[in-house]
């Protein structure tokens, strides 16, 4: 039992110099662990909750042998290829230590209790800027969440709020009713809205997940793919017919994918963004923008034509009413952080505002806005550290060089498997190189070999793959998001992988 009057300062000291020998001391050149410290770690572990406990140290020795050896390499491995993960910089773990350490409340903005969330605010402008998305003083609606699924429940959430919001003042019903007040149901009732829906192009299944919650329901997520050659662009013209139907009481969002997972394509490009904004000021729709990985495409060098086209396909993006944009993927920060911008403040405050808490109530001269009025949480941990940490360590161009080096990997292995007999490069193999951004797909020629190509890639134990379906066959997807990535001595890794398991 831990003694409340005994100094912690010891144990932790040890814990924490054993921790890190621990993970000094792994065999990251494994994505994954050893099966028999999965099976060791899984009968370790209590099936009932012990009467009298194991103290401290021997439950961070249990931790130390039992668990950790059964943990994955994901975040240490630069060849750690699955989903889009993203690693860990150094400079954010340790901010995050100090994020446990001191178990910060950023809730209310106290200025005189503690300076949390002056630096939440310094760490969102700095990330407005670093996406150069304008002013932070134009996203007044900004906050950090647990990742970008949460930024997409907040973008519906302020979506579907200023979209009935607008057709309630359109009838001049607008005095006093807001979806925040009166609940979805009856707010669409005096608007005479008989659907919201999100109109979209290779949406994020986190997005569907999050209209769920909103209750616009999974199936008010339209795709409206611009062509079967490339569904991930949006079909603008598509978008304004369904924006018509406003006239049928049809409320629409609009959520632009930039990028999709598969593919790492954009849905709209430096053109289409300036047209999707006056259709949707004309019918009175909302865009959010789900950048989650794909917005960091306007942290590359503008220096250079290698980029022009990623640069091209992310202009624009600022001109959307609410952004998400995910900070453990691309940025390199420890889980769960995420990150959601939006432009009117009144929307979030109708939405997230606690009402009746007068014990929450902010000073009133206060010119940072209490967290708990612009997201979802009230109580929760101090995640701009992390992320505030990275950005003033690496500043501009080390994040930018980062990100270099993730692209640079990302179309090494693009090149290879568009160039190899035994690859097809999805989804055109005729494409530029030069759209590919950090994700790469791609399958076998040989369907025999197609078929267990992810398992026999992540069985070389020396890379890690995600599989998908691309058009209703399988495919590999790789996605490059670690900061350790080397490219010459990664890509040699990567190319000797897929060389060797079409033999097999
Ligand atoms: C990863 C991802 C999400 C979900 O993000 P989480 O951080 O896992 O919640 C949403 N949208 C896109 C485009 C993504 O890549």
């Amino acid at each position: 039992m831990s003694n409340p009057s005994a100094d912690p300062t010891p144990f932790l000291q040890t814990s924490y110099h054993l921790l890190r020998r621990a993970v000094s001391a792994r065999d990251t050149s494994t994505p994954l662990p050893p099966t028999s410290a999965l099976h060791a770690g899984r009968s370790s572990l209590p099936s009932a909750l012990p009467e009298i406990g194991r103290g401290q140290e021997d439950t961070i020795h249990h931790i130390l042998t039992d668990i950790v050896p059964a943990l994955n390499n994901a975040s240490l491995s630069p060849r750690f290829f699955g989903f889009v993960t993203g690693g860990v910089l150094p400079v954010s773990e340790a901010a995050d230590n100090v994020v446990s350490a001191l178990d910060q409340n950023v809730q209310v903005h106290l200025p005189h209790d503690t300076i949390c969330t002056d630096v939440e605010d310094a760490a969102l402008r700095l990330v407005v800027d670093l996406l150069g998305l304008g002013g932070a003083g134009e996203w007044p609606g900004r906050t950090f969440t647990t990742g970008a699924t949460g930024s997409n429940v907040l973008g519906l959430t302020c979506g579907r709020e200023a979209v009935v919001g607008a057709r309630l003042e359109g009838k001049g019903t607008g005095k006093g009713i807001t979806v925040a007040k009166v609940g979805l149901l009856d707010a669409c009732l005096a608007a005479g809205v008989g659907r919201v829906q999100v109109l979209t192009s290779a949406g994020h299944s986190s997005l569907v997940k999050a209209a769920s919650i909103v209750g616009i329901g999974h199936d008010g997520v339209r795709e409206l793919p611009l062509s079967e050659e490339e569904p991930w662009r949006l079909d603008l013209d598509a978008v304004e017919r369904e924006l018509k139907r406003s006239e049928e009481g049809v409320a629409s969002i609009i959520s632009v994918s930039a990028g999709e997972v598969n593919t790492g394509r954009f849905a709209t490009n430096a053109l289409d963004m300036p047209k999707l904004r006056s259709l949707a000021d004309k019918y009175g729709a909302w865009i959010h923008v789900d950048g989650a990985f794909g917005i960091f495409a306007r942290v590359l060098p503008q220096d250079t034509d290698e980029f022009l086209t990623l640069r091209a396909q992310t202009a624009g993006l600022e001109l959307a009413d609410s952004i998400t944009v995910d900070g453990h993927k691309i940025l390199n920060v420890p889980y769960d952080n995420g990150i959601f911008l939006c432009r009117h403040p009144t929307i979030n405050a109708q939405a997230f505002s606690n009402p009746n808490a007068a014990y929450l109530a902010t000073d009133k001269a206060a010119t940072i806005q209490s967290p708990l009025n612009i997201g979802l949480e009230n109580s929760r941990r101090f995640r701009a550290l992390p992320v505030y940490a990275a950005l003033v360590s690496e500043g501009r161009t080390g994040i930018a060089q980062m990100v270099v080096r993730m692209a640079g990997l990302a179309r090494r292995v693009a090149e290879f498997v568009r160039d190899s007999p035994d690859y097809d490069w999805l989804p055109d193999e005729s494409a530029s190189l030069e759209s590919t951004f950090i994700i790469v797909l791609f399958r076998a020629k040989d369907r025999a070999v197609n078929e267990e190509l992810v398992k026999r890639i992540n069985a070389s134990g020396r890379m890690y793959v995600s599989g998908t379906a691309w058009k209703g066959e399988k495919a590999v997807r790789l996605a490059v998001s670690n900061w350790r990535v080397d490219v010459e001595r990664d890509f040699a890794e990567v190319k000797s992988v897929l060389e060797s398991v079409v033999k097999s």
